[in-house]
């Protein structure tokens, strides 16, 4: 007889644990909650949202939605990602894909912050995933499959598997993850000439076509267990599955129901990893709460103290300070001048615009000044690892885990300094006209400011041609290209009005 894999029994099963997860975070007073990005109001989006929004609030998390118009500007997509992934009150970040064709996927996957990225859309996780390493979320979908295998107690060790749809959402990382558990994967494709032989021994057959009962139910073995990702509609309009189920369900070992298989259990995935990710948040807090770090650099010195130290003859991390100081002097002017504009009755209308503007900048600070004390902490394990005699053989490789590690802090007070850019942008357009000059002084400190980090993060990964080397490079151009131009523009504009 035919076992029916119902989805809902899985998500049953984990929402207990969720469940007591959330509770426990809570206590800590988090909430994990999820930023949901989607463009247009497709049904598929849609129907997916609602679930969930609803599996979250379930097990006490929370989501809230970004819908943009199906015409959003790349630019404007790009720059929420890069807002939401600076912004503390979210853990993590869902975009709805496939975007329309102005947004490069390529782009988001490239800026999307991996520690926030949810569904393995980032390049990091994506890479992470083909890499095998462990700590990296696993993509809903997959996870979902993976999560119904394991509920049922289906072994992977050994054996054969022929998984149809080689997108990069499902089919491609469930290759890999299954490989993973010692699985013989068999990947096919619309070229596969015949898809009857490739499943001829397979024990485990997975569908990800979505194309509506494309696969024939006669083509499997009857001892195997057959998985449908698919979500589709049939002639009639009934939601269906790749798999024509009707054929398949008596002659199959196992099979999982079109709707009420996969779909249930894809956003318990989802919930799972962003539990994780505050979890994360959670503990990457207390360990960069300066509770036990080694006395550094900057710890002890004032800005006198600083500019003293770098006009002198000692090695210091300078570049990254000096960056790091800038960019809090931009983000402060932006916070001066909303905070005089507050005061007048003019704009009352902006207030809380104006208030949230100035809250933003306070985290800004705090959090170029974390980047500052991360930039120092980064310094000298670089001069150590330059101390390392050239014949060691293991120095290259010292001196490149050093540089990496080197380069991240630059980079975090990139994204800071670009958001105190769009910041300064909103003061221009909503603050007080008498406090221009600030703006406009923000906006050149800023200017120098992004630069400079730029200089640390190019120095640092120069030389190294490896993936996070040029995905730094590369999401550092970007934001240099656009930030720069907008913060002399935000100068330029103000310089006419005052001269
Ligand atoms: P996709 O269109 O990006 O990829 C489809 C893949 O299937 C491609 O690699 C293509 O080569 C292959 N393919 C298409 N027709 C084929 C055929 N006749 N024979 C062999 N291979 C074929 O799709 P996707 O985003 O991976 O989604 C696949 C299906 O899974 C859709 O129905 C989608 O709605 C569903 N889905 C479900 C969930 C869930 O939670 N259950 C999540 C994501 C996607």
């Amino acid at each position: 007889m035919t076992k029916l894999l119902k989805g809902a029994e899985v998500a049953a099963s984990m929402k207990e644990k969720l469940t007591a997860k959330v509770a426990e975070l809570k206590e800590k007073g988090i909430c994990p909650t999820l930023a949901i990005v989607r463009v247009g109001a497709g049904e598929d989006d849609l129907a997916y949202e609602r679930g969930a929004i609803k599996r979250l609030e379930g097990i006490g998390a929370a989501a809230e939605v970004f819908a943009l118009p199906e015409d959003v500007k790349e630019e404007d997509f790009l720059r929420l990602i890069r807002r939401l992934n600076t912004e503390d009150a979210y853990h993590g970040i869902l975009v709805f894909r496939p975007l329309p064709a102005q947004i490069s996927e390529e782009k988001v996957s490239r800026i999307l912050a991996p520690e926030k990225d949810v569904d393995g859309m980032s390049r990091e996780n994506a890479t992470g995933i083909f890499l095998g390493e462990k700590d990296v979320p696993v993509p809903c979908t997959p996870k979902g499959v993976l999560e119904i295998l394991d509920h049922y107690g289906v072994e992977l060790d050994g054996k054969n598997v022929t998984l149809i749809g080689r997108s990069l959402v499902v089919g491609k990382p469930l290759m890999m993850l299954l490989a993973a558990r010692n699985a013989t994967v068999r990947l096919c494709h619309t070229h596969t000439r015949d898809l009857k032989e490739a499943c001829a021994d397979a024990d485990i057959v997975i569908t990800a076509i979505g194309c509506a009962k494309a696969v024939p139910g006669d083509i499997f073995p009857e001892h195997a267990v057959v998985i449908d990702v698919g979500i589709n509609t049939d002639a009639a309009g009934n939601l269906c599955g790749d798999v024509d189920y009707e054929v398949a369900c008596d002659r199959v070992a196992a099979i999982t129901p079109v709707p009420g298989g996969v779909g249930s259990v894809t956003t318990s995935a989802l919930a799972s990893n962003l539990i994780e990710a505050a979890q994360k948040m959670a503990d990457r807090k207390t360990t960069s709460s300066g509770e036990g770090m080694p006395d550094l650099f900057y710890e002890a010195h004032s800005l006198a103290d600083f500019a003293g130290e770098l006009a002198g003859a000692g090695p210091v991390p300078g570049g990254g300070g000096a960056s790091a100081y800038a960019g809090v002097l931009a983000a402060a002017l932006c916070s001066m001048a909303g905070s005089l504009t507050l005061g007048k009755k003019k704009y009352e209308m902006v207030r809380t615009d104006i208030e949230k503007v100035i809250a933003r900048t306070a985290e800004i600070r705090g959090d170029l000044l974390k980047a500052m004390q991360a930039d120092a902490e980064g310094f000298y394990p670089l001069r150590e690892a330059y101390a390392v005699p050239k014949e060691d053989p293991k120095r290259e490789e010292i001196l490149e885990n050093a540089s990496r590690e080197a380069s991240k802090a630059p980079f975090l007070m990139m994204e800071r300094i670009a958001e105190t850019i769009t910041l300064l942008e909103e003061m221009q357009q909503k603050g007080s006209v008498m406090l221009r000059s600030d703006v406009a002084c923000g906006a050149s400190l800023a200017a120098a400011a992004l630069t400079s980090a730029s200089m640390n993060l190019y120095i640092n990964t120069k030389g190294y041609d490896a993936d996070w080397a040029r995905d730094l490079v590369q999401k550092a151009d970007d934001l240099l290209a656009e930030y720069l131009l907008r913060a002399e523009k935000i100068s330029r504009e103000i310089m006419e009005t005052l001269r």
